[in-house]
């Protein structure tokens, strides 16, 4: 007896019988950089295809992408106030507030919005966190700062906060205070598993947010060790994160995996902007076909066990249609 396995891929109709992994719209989470300002957007040039834009642009895009059907947003800020500690990350006049309310007054339950938590975009350091006067960033510190941050968000309409900082008890101390201003309605997706990462460049030039000093390393995790990665979502699973999050993913398709078989919580794996960009000019430069290899990515996003996944390419995936 021979076995050959060739008859299992012997015709079209046989091949798309056995596929596992159909990519669904319903997965994707496109991320959206606010800006301020009005009727502005400004591309992003290491994100071709992606701009900053101002949030009354926001909401034709979000119009655009239901229409599309996406129905979950991740929205970023980004912010001319700057200071030591962040403190514009909990103005509940900054751009992300304002827009999540507009959002929500015009689309309510249709969509589904997660807002980033974090200091950096806000800090004159570009860190996630309060130094000391030597340069350490403080955690315990950086903590009140990051949950007065999510209640501005839960107040202005967000459905889920995603701290991205990477401080212990973030997730506790943000899940606290939510709960005792009455959001307990409001999800927490924690980027559990974040590696100080050289995936993050075009993000960096995206958000204005690139450390002034140091680097990001005694905070986020060290892509040589994965054994960190279960433990983090288990505490943070103990800390009350309703979602967890994998970034970056391609090149971390086995701590995906892993972390799958450790949690029953939801899994959200973040494709970034340097995964994109890594399609965009190796297509643009001929490398490959710029469709076949972004599906390709997603699927095996998929595959690995994300249940859902953040991606610049969430639009134009839909534009050219699932398979
Ligand atoms: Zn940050």
């Amino acid at each position: 007896m021979k076995v050959r396995m060739r008859r299992l891929r012997a015709s079209k109709v046989i091949r798309d019988s056995l596929q596992m992994n159909p990519l669904r719209k319903e997965q994707f989470i496109y991320p959206l950089f606010v800006m301020e300002g009005n009727d502005k957007a400004v591309p992003i040039t290491t994100l071709p295809g992606i701009s900053r834009q101002t949030p009354d642009r926001i909401v034709k895009e979000v119009e655009y992408c239901l229409n599309l059907g996406i129905t979950k947003f991740l929205l970023f800020g980004i912010s001319s106030k700057k200071d030591p500690k962040g403190e514009a990350a909990a103005d509940p006049n900054g751009m992300v507030p304002k827009t999540l309310s507009l959002l929500k007054k015009e689309f309510d339950d249709s969509i589904v919005l997660f807002s980033d938590v974090c200091l950096c975009p806000y800090t004159t350091h570009g860190h996630c966190g309060v130094p000391d006067e030597k340069g350490k960033i403080q955690n315990d510190a950086s903590l009140p700062l990051l949950a007065k941050a999510a209640l501005t968000h839960a107040e202005s309409g967000s459905d889920w906060v995603a701290p991205s900082d990477m401080m212990d008890f973030r997730v506790k101390v943000i899940r606290e205070k939510l709960d005792d201003a009455g959001f307990s309605d409001v999800g927490i997706l924690s980027y559990s598993v974040k590696f100080a990462s050289n995936y993050y460049g075009p993000f960096r030039e995206a958000a204005g947010s690139s450390p002034q000093f140091g680097d990001r390393s005694t905070y986020q995790m060290d892509y040589r060790d994965s054994r960190q990665a279960v433990r983090e979502v288990l505490l943070d699973e103990m800390e009350g994160a309703d979602a967890v999050m994998v970034k970056p993913a391609l090149a971390y398709l086995d701590i995906i995996a892993e972390v799958r078989r450790n949690t029953l919580l939801p899994l959200a794996a973040y494709n970034v902007s340097g995964e994109y960009a890594m399609v965009k000019f190796g297509a643009k430069a001929g490398v490959f076909d710029e469709k076949k290899i972004t599906l390709e990515n997603l699927i095996a996003i998929a595959r690995a066990g994300a249940d859902w996944i953040i991606t610049y390419h969430a639009k134009e995936v839909l534009e050219w249609g699932l398979p």
